[in-house]
């Protein structure tokens, strides 16, 4: 049972604001976010960091406490840039603000200049604030939020770089690779925003924690303004997209995510168009490759139901995906409240002739009614839906942001065709152990027996002969 309006929610399936600003922020170079907060903030999210990612995460706090509240948190601002640029010296600090600060309605802005202008005689890292309130939107905004921040501070038109700038969204380091990969493939020369392939999937060194040396350069987010065009990947994350169009004439292309067949077909048109390059044998022969799993995949796949749920572009990119697998979504959830969410979503429905159950702004508790209300063979989602995938009885096909019951979440990967394989395999081989016996027959359960038995449903018998068939 799903009601439009909610009073309370149980079980979110978003973040705050600042998770999204730090999840831009660890793919550049040598920058400190600091959040401007109490410290439980700070806390909590690099908690969830580093059970997701398996790797140390510095993120800076101010510390506010009940007292500094009362007073305004000018006192601690500051003497947190002091401590950073001492003790740190980063290339950037980017500083976030919270639901305390928020509230408090602390003038960030103002008080970094104060900052600066007590420093005059210092060499200074570029500063930036990002208004990051918690308790509205989700962690997709604060992403966009810190992208455009960034971009509207640094930005500096200069010579044309002939490049494309990507937005790439929260994605996996191994996703982000694979995205980088494509457009190496393509011959493209690119500006990753941001770019966290290297620093969230890093070698094993003997080297202390510090700052990250990879990932996207200050000078790189300057020369946005100089770029032939940007893809945004995700459509919620395209504002600082569209600054650069509007303030620089660099064109703008929102979304979709390359995820599955026809969007990364997408992807690579819009690349090749922006960047009038010629698509290379080696990337034809991956599409190619990536129809051939979905061949192959047909028979096990097909008419399976599945529910998803994530970040807004995620979930109507993996349900384009299911559904030119052959498969049926049932339920599409997003914890934002996002139009654009629900008309891509009724476009794929059209065009694939699928009628899910369409959350926008739901959680996780209204997501398990929807599914005993649909059904579902299969769960696609984070970690956060494995109850509900036990007691439902199906298996949870782990994808997203945290993952923190299993390893490798920084190596899952999905993107582009040849993530677009990986993944047929996985959901594949998921749904094969889950509803095949070993000698590979499908286990025709009581429930598919009562179906064809009571009901003589003619429909269900023909498609499962169909399947059978091919
Ligand atoms: S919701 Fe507010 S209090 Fe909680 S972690 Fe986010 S910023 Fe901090």
């Amino acid at each position: 049972m799903h009601h439009d309006k909610k009073f309370a929610i149980v079980n979110p399936s978003k973040m705050c604001q600042p998770m999204g600003a730090l999840q831009a922020l660890l793919g550049i170079k040598n920058t400190m976010p600091l959040i401007h907060g109490s410290q439980g903030c700070s806390t909590y999210m690099r908690f969830q960091l580093i059970r997701h990612f398996r790797e140390p995460i510095e993120v800076a706090s101010t510390s506010m406490n009940e007292k500094t509240v009362i007073y305004g948190g000018e006192f601690n601002l500051m003497k947190a840039l002091k401590n950073i640029t001492e003790k740190q010296s980063p290339d950037m600090i980017v500083v976030t603000s919270s639901c305390l600060t928020e509230t408090i309605g602390d003038d960030m802005a103002g008080i970094i200049e104060k900052f600066k202008d007590a420093n005059l005689d210092k060499e200074l890292p570029v500063i930036i604030p990002v208004s990051t309130p918690s308790y509205v939107e989700s962690h997709v905004e604060g992403y966009n939020r810190t992208i455009k921040a960034l971009v509207e501070h640094l930005a500096t038109p200069s010579v044309p770089n002939g490049k494309i700038n990507i937005i790439t969204g929260n994605l996996s380091p191994a996703d982000c690779k694979q995205v980088k990969d494509l457009l190496c493939q393509l011959n493209c020369d690119s500006i990753i925003l941001t770019d966290t392939s290297e620093n969230l999937d890093a070698p094993l060194t003997e080297e202390t924690l510090s700052l990250y040396d990879e990932g996207t350069s200050i000078k790189e987010i300057e020369d946005t303004a100089n770029s032939l065009g940007t893809i945004s990947l995700s459509k919620h994350v395209d504002s600082a997209a569209l600054f650069l169009e509007k303030k620089f004439g660099v064109k703008s292309i929102s979304g979709p995510l390359p995820l599955g067949f026809e969007n990364t077909d997408q992807f690579v048109t819009s690349v090749c168009e922006l960047g009038d390059l010629e698509i290379p044998k080696s990337v034809e022969r991956d599409r190619g490759r990536l129809l051939d799993a979905m061949v192959d995949a047909h028979s096990y796949n097909f008419h399976r139901k599945v529910a998803i749920f994530g970040d807004p572009d995620f979930v109507s990119g993996m349900t384009r995906f299911t559904a030119e697998l052959g498969m049926t979504p049932s339920v599409v959830c997003t914890g934002t409240g996002s139009k654009r969410f629900k008309e891509d979503i009724n476009i794929i429905s059209k065009e694939k002739g699928i009628n899910p159950m369409i959350l926008a702004g739901g959680d996780l508790f209204d997501m398990h009614h929807a599914i005993k209300e649909a059904g579902a063979d299969i769960l696609i989602g984070n970690a956060y839906g494995a109850s509900m995938a036990k007691e439902e009885n199906i298996p949870l096909l782990r994808v997203g942001f945290p993952i923190f019951d299993r390893l490798g979440a920084q190596r899952i990967s999905m993107l582009g065709y040849r993530g677009g394989i990986e993944f047929v395999d996985k959901i594949t081989n998921t749904l094969l152990d889950f509803y095949y016996d070993e000698a590979g027959y499908e286990i025709v359960d009581e429930k598919i027996e009562e179906i064809i038995g009571e009901e003589g449903d003619e429909g269900f018998e023909e498609d499962f002969m169909a399947q059978e068939e091919i």
